[in-house]
Order: C-alpha cells, then structure tokens, then sequence
C-alpha cells in the first residue's frame, strides 16, 4: 500500500487551518475551555513530551463532537532561570552544550550564535516546538497564543502579585528554601537535574558536652534522649572543631557547610580524628549522667552532624552497633573500654502494644540481622519509627513526659529543650543529593526577609481543600495525593534574583518565580486574543482593567478610557471572560501533582470567585522508550518532528495513547507505530472500497451488526467520558474487528451484494470515533467514504436503542454452532460428506425458559427445579430425560448475567427456522456440502446415531459423517 502520510497530514492540516476550524469565540453552543501546562521552551519536543499534549487534543476534539464549542489554547513559558544558564553556557563558549544544539537538536549554526541571548534560546525553541504542535494535529487557537515576558503578560502577573499581597497572602519573611549556591537563588522542581523538588525536613540538635566544647547530635526523635546510653563516631571521618556563633562545636564538614546556610556564622578553626574521640565521656544535655563515644561504621558524615546518639532500646542500628562491639567484631574498639560497653543495657522508654521489652531487639530478632551493614536494618527503623510514633506512649522514666503518647508530646518536648537552650536546629534536605541545573548540590537556606506565597495558611488551604473535593479528578485515586500536597505546604519563596519573567512590583529587584507566575495564566487566553490583534495595548493596562474583565469591578467608562477602548469593548472582553471561564479541564503529568497543579487551584480560590474555580484537573503518566525511562543520557530520546516526518501524526498519537490509561506509564516502541500505520492504512483501503448509501431491505446479519456497532458505540463513549482512552481505542480499533469477521463471513456466504449501505454505516462510525485519536487519517477516510463534510465537524454516534434481542442470540446460535462443527471436523479429522443438526424439542424450550427464570430469581437447585418441571404439562416430559436440567443449569450460570437477560427478554426463539435459513450458506461455503438441518420431534429424520435426542436450546445436537 502506498499511503503518504507526510502529504495527508499536511493536507487536513491546511483545510482546519484554511476554514479556522480550531479559532473559538463564544457562541451560542455550550462551552468547554480545556488547558494543558504548556511547554518551556528549552529544547525541542520528544515523544515524552507528546503524550499530555495528545490526550488533551483528543480531549478537546471528542467534546467538540459532543455538541460543545471547545477551547484549546497554547501558551509558551519563558519565565524561569535555566534557559538563561544556556544561554551563559554559550557565551563562555562551552562546547558540550553547543555541540548538543547542532547534533541532538539539528539547531542550524548561524542560530546558535543568537543563542547568547536567552530569550533567543526561547525563541528559537518556541517556534520548534510550535511547528511540532500544528504538525500533531493539535486542534490549537493559535490566535491567543503569548510567551510569559510579553509586556501585557507581566501587567496581568504584576495584578496577580498586587492582589495577592492585598490579601495578606505574599508576605515578608524567614523562611527555609531549596537553595543553589552557585546561582545565589531559591530552587525548585524546575530547576534541578531530573526535575526533583527539594524536600527538606526539620531536626532537632541536642548538644553534648566534654569540657567546653560542644559535641552535637541530630535527631528527629528528640523524646528519645531519655534513652540515650551512648553516642557513636565514625573513626574514618576527620571531625571539624568549628566556631558557631559563639560556641565549638565538633561536626563534620558537611554539617559545617550546611550550617553556614542556616543563619550561623561559622569558622572552622582544627581538625579532630573520629578515632581520638572513642572512650572518651560526654555529658548529657539535661543532667549530670555522662556517656560512652563509640565507634560505628553506618555512621554519615553527610546525614546531620556526622555524630549521633544511642539509643538500643528503640533504634535497630543503634542495638545492632552495641552487639557488634560486645561480640568483638568492631574496627577500631579500644580493649580497654571493653567492660564498660558489656554493662551498657537498653533503656527501653517508650511503651508499645506488639513490641517486648525491648522493640529494638524483638524486630532484628524476627528480621534475622546479624550485622550493622544489614540493608534489613532500614526496614526495621522504619518500623519501630512509625509503631512508636502513632501507638507508642513514654514511659516514667521521662520526666514530666511520662504516660503522653509520642505523636501529641513531640512538639512539646521539642519546645522544651530549645527554651533551655541545649538544642538548636537543622535543616536537611531529605531527598539529597538534589542537582542544581547548574550542576552544583542543592542546600537548605533560611532566607531572611524575603518573598514568599504563605501556602502554609490555614484558611487559604482549607479553601483549596474543598475545591479539590469538588472538582472531577481523573483518575480519581490522585485525589489523596492532592490533599497530602495541602497537608505539607508551607510558605513559598515566590521570588528569584536572576532568570526570565516578571519583575516583583513592589521590589523591583526581584523577579516572579517561575511556578508562581504560571498558576492563573488561563484567564490571560482571554485577554491575548484582544492583545494579538492590537485591540488592546499593554501600555494602557492597569490593576483596574484586571478588576473590570475578571470582577467586573469598577466604573466601565473610566477603566474603557484608560484603555483607549470603547466600553463595548471592554464588555465584550469581559462577557468573553464569562463564556470560556472556569476552566473545564486542565492536563497535567503527574510530576506536577505536587507543585503546579496544586498551586493553580490555591490561586484561582483566592483570586477567582467560586463560581469561576477549575472543575477538573486530569492527570497522565510518563512515556517509556521501550520499557526504558527516556533521557538524553541514555541516548533513546526521540525529537518529535522527527517521528511525524517518519511514521505520520496518526500512528505516533495513536501508539502513545493505545498501550497504557491515563496514570500508568506508556511504552512506546516502533513496532507498535508501525503495527498501527498498516492497521489505518488497511481501513483506509476498506474506506476506498465503501461508498455512502442508504441501508435497505435489511438481512438478520445487518440487523445483528448494526445492533453490535450500537454496542461498540455505547462502550467507546462511556470509555471517552472517563477518559479511559487506551479502551476506547482497543474497541474501535481492534476488538470490532471479530464482529466485522464474522459479518464479512456471512454476507460472502450468502453471496449478497446489496452491502453497501451497511457496510458505509459501521466504517462511517468507526471513522468518526477514530477521528479525536487520528484526525488526519480519519479526514481522508471520511472523504473516501464520499462525505463532503469534514470528519471534525460531524457529530459523535450515538446509540440506536435496540429493543430486539433476537437478532444477537440468533446469530450467537450461528457462530457458535460453526464453532462447535469445526471442533468436531478438527478432532475426528473427518472429511465431512454430511452435515447434520437437530434442534432441541419445543418443550425443552419451554423447560428451558423456566429455568432461566428460576435461575434470575436465584433459585438454583435441581430438586426443586424438577419437580416444578414435572408438575407443569407443558414441561412435564423432562421426567424422560431428567439429565437434561442439570446440563442446561450448569449452560445457563456458566454465561454472563447480561446473557440470561437478552435471553429473558427474547422469549424463546425459533432455532429451527434460523439455522435451516442462515447455516446453510455458511455450511456451503466452508465445507461445500447442503446442510441438513431437523427437529428433535421430526418422525422423518435421519438419525442413525441417535443424537437428535441430546440437543438442547441454544446447543443443537450435530451429526457429521
Ligand atoms: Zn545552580
């Protein structure tokens, strides 16, 4: 076959493009607004980057032929700092990254040298990946399309930042952020290597004592010191005596760096070996008691201080540790200390219900761990952590803590050691190392008096919370994932120092962040249109205008002057507001869960009235390169472009969508495309074939295929409305094709030509819900099949109402009875000279029907049912065959329920008459032999072998000789 997909690509796209299929304004139809996250244009796109953007155009396109005026726009996001590091990286020449440019991204040479420039970067990056939208197929209002540093774009931020402090939701502060050191800036997701957020969390210092220096511990269970017997020293790591502030601490040097961004001034001033340490005594922060510094090979120099505190009772590794010292397997233990690690026991201090004397022992008891570099450990902590921390109570040798559950009494005791000035605090990044795109390690830094979005607000999240209640979430099961995100959040920095976007308003030294500028833009697809036809200029724009379109607040002739429009204008800008908001749906990929998702609805709840609050948010997994993560790294990244010019649009939309539902990751492979290329192409070929036409004088088989086609219809849409695309398109690609087999089948045998009409009516649905996946190919089928009108623009089938069962049972009686006489030809190797069938007696029929009945009422025993059988006239003869019961019983709860029911409904059918009218051909055709075809009750029939007597209904008895 010769299908040039390049060529039918381009030409549906110039017609959508011709006739402005995809411009939208508002009408009198019911509206839907369907926003993905659009894309940061660093890069070109690959498949990965395809398939969020593919489910929200087939999206779009499905609700268009629903009846809705559908908007789809497209934005561009420049704000941020890593297009500007690019952009540094070429002016100082670096050829790693130039080299990238010229051979992963084919960027021409003359191009790249614009490239010291970022906003170049951007440019050229846009238009690339622009082109690879239109050359998808994405049904885009291209008319409201704006990048994030067009000047009316920052007037719209600059209102979003004002009204957002004027509620008391950007504030001053101190406050811990991700933190580059190299680039002097906050980070977040989109500014780390593999796109990590750095998570950091809170522990709490205890500080130790020998003499007048400070030997400081981390913990995140502080309650614990009450069961400290000992700490522990790695002797291979060199400790740092460090001045903090106004104290000498013992640290590691890593702990001394991560300090320094905490607020502390710190000055390293000596050099301690872990070793020296070991034997030596310190004394507990709280009393007089003094402990033992040990050695213990699992201590870090990176986690904390490089020095923690011993606590076997209730640590695994900790317990683990001592035995290994107590059994003499420890490097670096000094003999002479040795009898006073034997008389170190466990204190056990916390009480929990499942857990002996000592938790610590129990669990690496059942666990079988026998040393302290068992990975087993890990589980075991995070066992003993989590039991004790929800179930555990403390016991009396706790103070004042004594007889309080963990989880209500560790803020408490928290407060309680810092107001006696013995803890201090530090913050760790608990998913480190976490990557700048710089390449430098990421930090936790307390930022001083600095812009931050107060996300950790009560009410504000509450108010997030009951949209998130209320909005459509596909699939559902993120829902949780959105409340857990709530739960956690606190404030945001909001601000950076370098990097493309908008500047704070009212700082104009700082820059919007990146995810804080990108949460509302959905309502600037409103504005852009008027902006992109110069109806409206940025340079007019105030707060007021904002507070008209969006509120309608205001004087409309004093904010319309302003603007130097009419007040008709500014109406129609603001009713167009009304018409295309809220947000019907909005496409994600799941790694925006955490941060942009969640912020685009704590942002629209305060800047945006309820009733303009988004109603569903639709969330898809990532793409796979052959069961393989795609990344530049591993070489498998393929440029999308590329893909569209090899294989066409349709069979990569469709390969991308076709292997997995919306959360699982989808793999893609080239067999997959190419399995889908030949299978279009053939129903383009059945297309050629087919030509509109009326359907008449309608055959069994026309009626039975109709009726599927109906039911291929119901179950695609119901797939479509849940967005369960991967289902959708199995059944309209592939899982119809055993019916259309089998129809194909009869209509051969029967020798009919009068098939057109039919045949035009099952391809004319298949092409139309094919079209929201395929758009181009489905185009040129549907102008195949003689249609004038384009495929976009018909309407989604809809479900004949089909009351009559009798069509689909009798040719169900069809198939499987050829199904069964195959079996039999294929097991005697028979070469069939006669072909024989009885059909059951009319009271068994009967019979039949009565225990169809009995069975939907739920009466299933076979007692019971014969003797109704019996007592009844009509039915009466079942005592001549009482086997007969049994078998149609164990026939009827073998099938589905929705079976029975078709059945019931049906009544009994004439199988007699069928099968002598529609087998025979079927018979002929496959074997070459004239059917013959009796009634068990015919006197005259032949039947040598006696089988007439074993048929049942729906399972005539078959003779073959
Ligand atoms: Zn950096």
């Amino acid at each position: 076959m010769d299908v040039n997909w390049n060529t039918i690509d381009a030409k549906w796209q110039n017609k959508w493009a011709e006739n402005n299929d995809h411009d939208v304004d508002p009408n009198e139809k019911e509206k839907k607004f369907i926003t993905v996250a659009y894309p940061y244009p660093n890069s070109p796109q690959h498949i990965g980057h395809g398939r969020t953007y593919t489910i929200t155009d087939v999206h779009s396109r499905y609700l268009r032929m629903k009846g809705y005026n559908v908007l789809f726009p497209m934005g561009f996001h420049y704000t941020g700092t890593p297009i500007l590091g690019m952009s540094k990286r070429v002016q100082a020449n670096d050829t790693e990254l130039i080299n990238a440019f010229k051979t992963l991204y084919n960027v021409p040479e003359d191009k790249i040298k614009d490239f010291v420039d970022p906003v170049k970067i951007a440019d050229y990056f846009h238009e690339e990946i622009k082109a690879g939208m239109i050359e998808m197929g994405y049904s885009i209002d291209w008319r409201r399309e704006f990048t994030t540093i067009i000047p009316a774009y920052q007037k719209f931020i600059e209102w979003q930042f004002r009204t957002l402090k004027q509620n008391n939701l950007i504030v001053q502060g101190n406050h811990p952020v991700g933190w580059c050191p190299n680039d002097q800036n906050p980070v977040s997701q989109h500014d780390t290597l593999g796109d990590v957020e750095p998570d950091f969390t809170e522990y709490v210092i205890m500080k130790f004592n020998i003499e007048n220096e400070i030997i400081p511990i981390a913990t995140l269970r502080p309650e614990t010191l009450f069961g400290v017997t000992n700490l522990w020293i790695n002797p291979e790591i060199v400790y740092k005596k460090t001045k903090v502030n106004d104290e000498i601490w013992i640290i590691s040097s890593e702990c001394a760096h991560k300090l320094s961004f905490l607020d502390k001034t710190i000055e390293i001033i000596g050099d301690v070996k872990g070793s020296e340490l070991i034997g030596k005594n310190v004394k507990s922060p709280i009393s007089s008691e003094e402990f033992l510094i040990l050695p213990a090979s699992f201590v870090s120099a990176t986690t904390g201080t490089g020095i923690v505190m011993s606590v076997p009772a209730h640590a695994p590794y900790d317990y683990q540790a001592l035995e290994d010292i107590k059994n003499g397997n420890t490097k670096g233990m000094p003999e002479s200390i040795r009898d006073q690690v034997k008389a170190i026991n466990p204190i056990t201090i916390i009480t929990t219900e499942g857990f002996g004397e000592v938790p610590a022992e129990d669990v690496i008891k059942r666990m079988n761990i026998t040393n302290q570099n068992d990975p087993k450990l890990e589980d075991a902590t995070k066992e003993i952590y989590s039991k004790e921390y929800y179930e555990g109570k403390l016991n009396q040798n706790t103070d004042k803590f004594s007889g309080k559950r963990v989880s209500f009494v560790k803020d408490e005791i928290k407060e309680w050691f810092s107001t006696s000035g013995k803890s201090d605090i530090i913050l760790e990044l608990t998913n480190a190392p976490v990557k700048c795109r710089c390449g430098s390690e990421c930090v936790v830094k307390m930022l001083n008096n600095q812009w931050f979005l107060d996300y950790g607000n009560k009410e504000w999240k509450e108010k997030a919370h009951n949209c998130f209640e209320s909005m459509s979430i596909l699939p559902n099961e993120i829902r949780t994932e959105f409340f857990n995100v709530l739960d956690w959040l606190r404030e945001r920095a909001c601000a950076r120092q370098h990097g493309l976007g908008t500047r704070v308003p009212w700082d104009k030294d700082w820059l919007v962040e990146s995810l804080a500028d990108s949460v509302i833009y959905m309502a600037f697809y409103i504005i852009s249109k008027f902006v992109n036809a110069k109806e409206i200029l940025a340079e007019n724009m105030s707060d007021e205008f904002f507070d008209y379109v969006f509120y309608e607040k205001g004087n409309s002739d004093a904010v319309a002057q302003k603007m130097q429009i009419t007040v008709k204008k500014l109406d129609e800008i603001r009713k167009e507001f009304l018409y295309f908001y809220p947000v019907d749906s909005r496409h994600s990929g799941r790694d925006l869960v955490p941060n942009h998702l969640t912020f685009f609805v704590l942002n629209h709840v305060v800047l945006f009235p309820k009733e303009n609050w988004p109603k569903e948010i639709v969330v898809n997994g990532s793409v796979l390169m052959d069961g393989k993560k795609m990344s530049k790294s591993m070489g498998n990244i393929i440029p999308l472009r590329d893909a569209i010019k090899k294989y066409g649009a349709d069979p990569i939309r469709l390969s991308i969508l076709i292997s997995a539902e919306l959360l699982q990751d989808a793999d893609f492979n080239i067999e997959s495309v190419s399995g889908i290329k030949n299978k279009l192409e053939v129903m383009l070929e059945e297309c050629k074939k087919s030509k509109k036409s009326e359907c008449a004088d309608l055959e069994p088989e026309d009626v039975w295929i109709q009726s599927r086609l109906s039911h291929l219809i119901s179950e695609v849409t119901e797939s479509m409305d849940k967005m369960r695309f991967r289902e959708a398109l199995h059944h309209i690609v592939y899982e119809f094709d055993s019916e259309l087999q089998w129809f194909l089948k009869r209509i051969k045998a029967k020798k009919r030509e009068n098939v057109t009409g039919i045949m035009y009516k099952i391809l004319s649905v298949r092409v139309a819900m094919l079209s929201p996946f395929a758009p181009h190919i489905a185009e040129e089928m549907w102008e195949q099949l003689g249609n004038t009108k384009m495929v976009s623009k018909s309407t989604w089938p809809i479900q004949e109402i089909q009351d009559n069962n009798t069509p689909v049972l009798t040719e169900s009686l069809l198939s499987s009875t050829m199904n069964d006489i195959a079996n039999i030809i294929k097991v005697t190797k028979i070469s069939p000279k006669r072909i024989v069938i009885y059909t059951a007696d009319s009271w068994k029929s009967k019979a039949y029907h009565q225990i169809l009945k009995n069975v939907h009422s739920g009466q299933t025993d076979i007692g019971t049912l014969i003797k109704e059988l019996i007592a009844n006239k009509d039915t009466e003869q079942i005592k001549k065959d009482p086997d007969f019961v049994k078998k149609t019983l164990k026939d009827i709860l073998s099938e589905p329920t929705e079976l029975r029911d078709a059945k019931m409904t049906a009544g009994e059918i004439d199988e007699n008459a069928s099968i002598s009218s529609e087998l025979t051909s079927l018979i002929e055709n496959d074997y070459g032999i004239k059917l013959q075809v009796f009634s068990e009750d015919d006197q005259d029939k032949y039947d040598p072998k006696n089988k007439a007597r074993i048929a049942r209904p729906y399972k005539p008895a078959i003779l073959i000789e």
